[in-house]
């Protein structure tokens, strides 16, 4: 049986964690910070391993009409993800954690506007999607065929995960305050865990759709999610637990983010945000280390890496 590892990082910048964390305004120096120190440091750990990995990117920060010089900076760090053959996907135009509730119009002025950004950047056309808070919907889903998507990796279907967003969006109601998070929708939770073809009415349910899901990582048995973010955290002997199980299966989602390379001291994070992202006092070269570690124990699995679009082209009409 042939196995493929697809790691994926979701670039998000420091806004969407001061929206999830109800923080107001970043410091105005603070946007371009986590694609420019972060992207360097994943882009040496793939070379060296020749390793091919997806950057989802909010359309946004490198729009320079909107944001000027982050924006030039920003795209400067991406053309060497881009130079280097990763493939660029579209994580929105401004990460919308409420995508899923939009009205249409509305869905297809954030697609249209990333979707132009983004290929008009890369080259050529953008094959995938991933959504603010992994919250598909059925219009979203619409939209990706007009725009003739290859795939979506949205689905993350984690009771784990969605507990722990309904804790963080619970605390901060309870000191008065709102989280810019928003709950995802539940029916993710019975999603296929393995690639599917979507129904159009129900993306979280298999159909006819001329579109893939990818889903993110989980467990088979407890869905527990296999991401980047908890791999990066855990004791080795769960992280090599957790990654034995997963060689087993055909199809890996590992998705990471950006932040998950950042160190707090030299990347110059705020301390407000330290607060809620302890894992950012961890140093990059460690955490660097732990996710080279975990590559490694995937290659000696048996596993080949590829992005997500090279891997979607290799599958088949029916997928189950
Ligand atoms: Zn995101």
């Amino acid at each position: 049986m042939r196995r493929t590892c697809c790691i994926s990082i979701d670039v998000d910048p420091i806004p969407c964690y001061y929206r999830i964390h109800s923080l107001g305004q970043p410091p105005p120096d603070m946007r371009s910070r986590i694609m420019c120190a972060a992207l360097p440091r994943f882009s040496r750990l793939f070379a060296e391993r020749n390793i091919k990995a997806t950057f989802f990117i909010v359309a946004e920060d490198i729009d320079v009409k909107a944001l000027g010089n982050d924006a030039i900076a920003m795209r400067a760090a991406l053309r060497e993800v881009r130079a280097e053959g990763h493939e660029i996907a579209n994580h929105s135009y401004s990460h919308p954690y409420e995508l899923a509730r939009l009205s249409r119009f509305e869905v297809r002025d954030q697609l249209d506007r990333s979707h132009d950004l983004l290929s008009s950047f890369n080259g050529k056309a953008i094959d995938g999607f991933r959504a603010p808070g992994y919250d598909i919907s059925a219009i979203t889903l619409e939209e990706l065929l007009r725009l003739d998507y290859k795939y979506d990796s949205s689905v993350f279907p984690a009771p784990g995960y969605y507990l722990a967003k309904a804790l963080v969006m619970g605390a901060l109601r309870l000191i008065g305050r709102k989280s810019g998070a928003v709950m995802t929708n539940a029916r993710a939770l019975t999603a296929p865990i393995t690639p599917y073809r979507p129904s159009v009415q129900a993306p979280w349910r298999k159909g006819n759709a001329g579109i893939f899901e990818l889903p993110v990582a989980v467990t088979r048995r407890t869905r527990t999610p296999v991401i980047g973010t908890n791999l990066l955290l855990v004791p080795p002997w769960l992280r090599s637990h957790w990654l034995r199980s997963m060689a087993k299966r055909e199809f890996f989602n590992l998705e990471l983010h950006g932040i998950d390379l950042c160190d707090a001291e030299d990347d110059g994070m705020p301390s407000e945000l330290i607060a809620r992202q302890p894992d950012l006092r961890i140093p990059a070269a460690t955490k660097m280390e732990s996710l080279a570690q975990i590559i490694d124990e995937i290659a000696e699995s048996g596993s080949e890496f590829s992005t997500l679009s090279e891997y979607v082209s290799g599958l088949g009409v029916s997928v189950d």
